[in-house]
């Protein structure tokens, strides 16, 4: 008996710890792509984007930004985000709408930062900033902080950002937790609390954005269709990592996003994309949504 509450204790305990995002999946062609990339001039590099994307949207996921020499899984480095930036817009004429999106999870206030700086300079590219209303408000931590903790953008930081003709903001919820460990009635009191939360603070809801956000993993389709019941012209953003055909951005559909790990340099990125690009062109995604 007495394991057995023990055994209770520890997995609701376990439901309800935040933990980190994961790492990116590993694949086996990742290291020797990753050494390849850093033989490519941003010639050949834009190159390769240019025929491996095609006319295809590109969204990215980053969380925090700084001015360091090197990143972590969390952390890129702001010299590698705007060599980044401007190496896949070079790859591509821009047409009537942004074709690039480059999406900041977790509301952190040097993303929010960094938006600002870059949209008014980079205004072809969509920039939204996902935030947990709550946390934001209240200016909380993340359990995965470590000190010295990126600080949460406030209220006010975060409505500047938004006032950007290509800056939207969009909800992350209020808890941040895996969706898969939610029961259909926490996911749906979430969704309803966050949303109700993000519209006192920010107005409409129309990005939302699932943490972590690994199909089938992370979330399922029970999630998506609470989403789309509640906001159904809102996007719905994930972390499939493949590139998306401008005619999946309609109302209640979930877009795939690239994660961006922080520890590679904008070459590497790049070249990621490629490789995925031509992997999703060639067999379609795995998931449907
Ligand atoms: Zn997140």
């Amino acid at each position: 008996m007495k394991t057995n509450v023990a055994e209770m204790v520890e997995a609701v305990q376990s439901r309800l710890t935040e933990v980190p995002p994961p790492s990116m999946p590993r694949h086996p062609l990742e290291a020797p792509l990753l050494e390849l990339a850093q033989h490519l001039s941003d010639t050949q590099l834009r190159a390769l984007l240019g025929f491996c994307v095609g006319g295809h949207n590109l969204a990215l996921c980053l969380h925090r930004v700084a001015r360091v020499e090197r990143g972590n899984w969390l952390i890129t480095p702001e010299a590698q985000l705007d060599a980044l930036v401007e190496l896949l817009r070079s790859a591509r004429s821009t047409g009537p709408r942004p074709w690039l999106t480059v999406a900041f999870d977790d509301g952190y206030d040097d993303a929010a930062q960094y938006v600002l700086s870059r949209a008014p300079r980079y205004p072809d590219v969509e920039w939204l900033l996902f935030v947990c209303p709550e946390k934001n408000e209240k200016r909380l931590q993340f359990h995965w902080d470590v000190e010295p903790a990126g600080a949460l953008a406030d209220i006010a930081t975060l409505k500047a950002a938004a006032r950007l003709p290509n800056v939207s903001l969009g909800n992350h919820t209020n808890s941040h937790q895996r969706q898969i460990l939610l029961t259909q009635e926490e996911a749906d009191a979430e969704y309803k609390s966050s949303r109700a939360d993000f519209m006192r603070l920010f107005g409409r809801q129309r990005h939302f954005a699932f943490p972590f956000g690994t199909p089938d993993r992370e979330y399922e389709l029970r999630h998506v269709q609470l989403l789309r019941e509640l906001e159904p012209e809102g996007l719905i953003w994930s972390t499939e990592s493949r590139p998306f055909d401008p005619d999946e951005r309609k109302s209640g559909a979930v877009l795939p996003r690239f994660p961006v790990d922080g520890e590679w340099t904008y070459a590497q990125v790049a070249l990621w994309i490629c490789a995925i690009s031509v992997r999703y062109r060639l067999r379609g995604s795995p998931y449907q949504y």
